[in-house]
């Protein structure tokens, strides 16, 4: 047993190193850091760290797996509940999930659970094949290969159903590929994961739109349950003067041509234009994610947010990283204006600032605009990342699924047609990689029992 208060640090890149490339910055746990943290764990009667897991990880017995040095029956552990553990290890809001509730954290650091997922996931040679039933003769179409859509399509292969996903780009893993930077989470460990469970028979059919290239009623008649969940990526700008000018662009557009387009490279055929300074208008992990990428361009990097340093929506350790990178936050703070010059190139934003008031119904602190506050700051870019909406192009043509705000409405995952469903952000608007899989998981089981 390990008494240490503190949890074991994970290695990572310099801060003055990681600025001038994408490479991933947290580095792992060895094997020795990783036996010394399980150490750490109570193995408790009553694990709480469990009640805070969306999908039902049983995380003290992989734990224990770990603390033995038998990895292989660790990932099997983990693999009962989750297909993708190298990603959630990495990028799930473990700090607000399973290690807010796990209870060495209640004198002390809790557990590092995310890091000694990611460390099974990272250094144990993985199939899922072994878990593969015999077909049964039923096909389901998924719409959509983000985490939702792959935990289900995973759950359902395994029982032996023949699953086919339709995706409207090139290439698999939604928000995981596209909009994760590399240097939180490499596009190859997302492939290597979508890998292992194609391994399983899964097919992907990818460029083609639902609701575009093919339409969701004709796939609705051609299988015997549809599972939606095709995310809520369409971004949200503010309703300010200016938003037209130059050089005013949403954190998905940046991301995209950084992640899957080479944008940071001169030759990629859609370079990033360098900013000199720009602002980042917003404070969840999109937020984050946008300024750590251009911060890597070399540009003065501001993140614009309303509130304090206390109320930031993005992960704990995100912001750590942001600030170390050299990231400036303007807090209490809003564009009322986007100011550009007579070419229609962005020169500078005009602000207010605000206070905070009493704590909102939500739990959040309220906002108070203080009056006559307003100043002029400059900069030649301003990147949105204050939420986003669903785009459904897949349901927007159709008029056999009720909407809601936009997003499809679903009971328990059930739309309002028989073996159709739908989850993930799709149905809840922007949530986190674990609520989108958990989403998948339970549709699963719905369908397997459903079709039986
Ligand atoms: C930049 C960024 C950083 C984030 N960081 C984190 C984080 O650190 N931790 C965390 O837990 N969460 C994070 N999130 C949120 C998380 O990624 C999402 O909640 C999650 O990916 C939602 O999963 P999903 O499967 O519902 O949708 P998505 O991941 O959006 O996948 C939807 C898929 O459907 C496809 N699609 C859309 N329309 C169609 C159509 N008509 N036909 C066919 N295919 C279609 C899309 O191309 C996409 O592949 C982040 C989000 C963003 C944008
Ligand atoms: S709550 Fe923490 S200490 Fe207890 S079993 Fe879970 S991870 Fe281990």
């Amino acid at each position: 047993m390990n008494d240490d208060l503190k949890r074991t640090p994970m290695s990572m890149l310099d801060k003055e190193e990681r600025i001038h490339n994408f490479n991933e910055v947290e580095l792992g746990y060895t094997k020795e850091e990783a036996i010394k943290e399980a150490n750490r764990c109570l193995q408790c009667k009553i694990p709480m760290c469990m009640k805070g897991c969306p999908v039902g990880h049983k995380i003290p017995e992989w734990i224990k797996a770990i603390k033995e040095d038998r990895l292989e029956d660790a990932y099997k552990i983990i693999s009962e509940v989750s297909s993708l553990p190298a990603i959630c290890g990495r990028v799930c809001p473990q700090e607000q999930q399973c290690e807010k509730m796990c209870v060495r954290g209640l004198k002390g650091e809790a557990i590092a659970i995310g890091a000694l997922e990611r460390y099974v996931a990272d250094n144990v040679e993985r199939s899922l094949e072994y878990l593969k039933k015999e077909p049964n003769g039923k096909k389901i179409a998924i719409v959509g290969s983000g985490p939702s859509g792959i935990t289900c399509a995973t759950d359902l292969a395994r029982e032996g159903f023949d699953v086919t996903i339709y995706e409207a780009l090139h290439r698999p893993g939604g928000v995981l590929a596209w909009g994760i930077p590399e240097f939180r989470l490499p596009n190859k460990i997302v492939d290597k994961e979508i890998n292992l469970v194609e391994k399983l028979g899964i097919k992907i059919i990818y460029d083609t739109i639902v609701g575009k290239t093919i339409s969701l009623e004709s796939i609705i008649k051609d299988y015997d349950a549809v599972y939606i969940a095709n995310g809520a990526n369409k971004p949200k700008f503010m309703d300010i003067p200016g938003n037209e000018a130059n050089g005013v662009y949403s954190a998905n557009e940046l991301l995209i041509r950084v992640n899957l387009m080479d944008g940071m490279l001169d030759e990629s055929r859609t370079p990033i234009k360098v900013p000199k300074i720009c602002y980042v208008i917003g404070g969840g992990n999109v937020a984050m994610d946008a300024a750590r990428t251009i911060r890597r361009f070399g540009s003065e990097t501001h993140i614009m947010y309303r509130r304090t340093h206390e109320e930031l929506p993005a992960l704990g350790d995100e912001t750590i990283q942001a600030e170390e990178e050299g990231i400036i936050f303007d807090y209490l703070t809003t564009p009322i204006k986007i100011l550009k010059d007579e070419n229609n190139k962005v020169i500078g934003m005009e602000c207010i600032k605000y206070e905070l008031g009493e704590k909102g119904e939500d739990g959040r602190m309220s906002i108070k605009e203080i009056p006559n506050s307003n100043y002029n700051v400059n900069c030649d870019q301003v990147i949105y990342a204050i939420s986003s909406e669903a785009l459904n192009i897949a349901t927007r043509d159709s008029d056999i699924l009720h909407l809601k705000n936009g997003l499809i409405f679903a009971n328990e995952n059930e739309t309002s047609i028989e073996n159709v469903y739908a989850g993930g952000d799709t149905v809840t608007g922007p949530m986190t990689v674990i609520k989108a899989m958990e989403a998948g998981r339970k549709t699963a089981k719905k369908i397997i029992e459903n079709l039986k």
